[in-house]
């Protein structure tokens, strides 16, 4: 359990976090796995607690915090308590969405939105991946024409976490040509031409809804670009190191609580008259993955520390990210092993964890991605 790289602050704030999780969500999570979606006021309800918006500037209503450890804080502790697609959602929120409305509002946009962000009523989305590419982002198709105040938007994205609960999607989409003709469009719940189709049905995560969202002419006002017209590939470049190092720690964390849970379990559980935990098999394989997430452990508090000093490069994030869900993919479905026929049923959390692990090595840059940018880096 983490480590030397908190303080006393972030240690009450961990107990806070873990007492609202325990009381407003794990009472709820069924449901919500079920429902395939998070009913929007759980993030309204941890803007109320600090633990959404603690990272939006003070002047908006935020807490004023530039300190990532907080984040992994919330993501750790979520990570913990078996949240999977519900923790996805907030994290996305937290971590992955807001920092680019920190970083590129203008004043008018600040006054706007900051304080609906802060308060976690504006839910947050990010719309890069369309039917057609997804790791290739400089293919993308979705087209912005300028008309006077406006863009017209025309286009598709898929699998869009928090798709359904929504109100501000950044939408990438295209206002010209290659690489710089990229920009970030805020699209807003309600315009006209903005419509959401189905929560798509995944084999995990299910408590996040994620959706396809289609744009049919759409008129975006030019004050809802975000940051400078064709520099999204610059943005995206610059946050995609958080967002990768945001699911590498959910990734050891999760591996962090399967190995706990596995502890707890094959003490209980007896066979052939003795505990599973007796078993050699259970011994070593339970030792292998506490080895493994010990060492990871160490790297990724590392990566935070360097982020927090904005010294995280793309490529130790990427790093990361492969490592972390590789781990998490790779630790759940050992600690399931040795929960037997238990650990395939959805009321066991080492089940639902294992088949949210799944999407971890595609979601955020898939592994073969992460590889290439950690290539590029040693070969340069
Ligand atoms: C549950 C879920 C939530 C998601 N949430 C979001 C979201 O909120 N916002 C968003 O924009 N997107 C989201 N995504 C999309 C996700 O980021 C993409 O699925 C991912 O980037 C991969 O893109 P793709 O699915 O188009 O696969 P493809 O790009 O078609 O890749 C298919 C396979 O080819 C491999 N491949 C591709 N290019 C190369 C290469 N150059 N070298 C070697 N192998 C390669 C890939 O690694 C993969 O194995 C989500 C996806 C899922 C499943």
């Amino acid at each position: 359990m983490p480590t030397s790289i908190y303080d006393e602050t972030h240690g009450l704030f961990r107990a806070a976090v873990r007492n609202f999780v325990a009381n407003e969500m794990t009472p709820r999570f069924d449901e919500w796995e079920k429902a395939g979606i998070m009913d929007r006021e759980i993030y309204a309800n941890a803007g109320r607690h600090g633990f959404v918006g603690f990272n939006m500037p003070e002047s908006h209503g935020g807490g004023g915090s530039n300190d990532f450890r907080f984040n992994a804080v919330v993501s750790e502790e979520l990570a913990y308590a078996g949240m999977g697609g519900a923790g996805n959602g907030i994290g996305l929120q937290n971590d992955i969405v807001s920092p680019y409305f920190i970083a590129y509002c203008t004043d008018e946009q600040k006054d706007r939105w900051w304080p609906g962000i802060a308060s976690g009523e504006k839910i947050l989305a990010i719309a890069m991946t369309e039917p057609g590419t997804g790791s290739d982002l400089a293919s993308i198709a979705t087209t912005a024409d300028p008309d006077g105040d406006e863009y017209v938007v025309n286009g598709a994205k898929t699998f869009i976490t928090n798709g359904i609960n929504a109100d501000l999607v950044v939408a990438v989409a295209r206002t010209g040509e290659g690489r710089d003709g990229l920009s970030l469009l805020v699209v807003e719940r309600g315009m006209p031409g903005f419509e959401r189709g189905r929560n798509l049905d995944k084999i995990g995560q299910k408590s996040a809804d994620t959706a396809e969202l289609f744009f049919t002419d759409v008129r975006v006002p030019k004050a809802n670009l975000l940051g400078e017209e064709g520099k999204a590939m610059k943005y995206l470049s610059f946050n995609l190191a958080q967002e990768r190092l945001s699911l590498a720690i959910n990734g050891v964390a999760v591996a962090e609580a399967a190995v706990q849970w596995t502890v707890d379990y094959v003490k209980e559980r007896t066979a052939f008259g003795q505990p599973i935990a007796a078993f050699q098999n259970t011994k070593f394989v339970l030792a292998e993955v506490d080895t493994e997430v010990t060492v990871a452990r160490a790297y990724m508090d590392q990566c935070i520390l360097d982020h927090v000093h904005g010294e995280l490069s793309p490529a130790g994030a990427a790093k990361a990210k492969l490592y972390g869900s590789e781990l998490q993919n790779r630790v759940t479905d050992k600690c399931l092993q040795l929960f037997g026929g238990y650990g395939y049923m959805s009321e066991y959390p080492i089940g639902v964890a294992y088949t949210d692990a799944r999407v971890a090595t595609i979601y955020g840059g898939t592994s073969e991605i992460m590889k290439t940018i950690i290539s590029q880096d040693i070969l340069a």
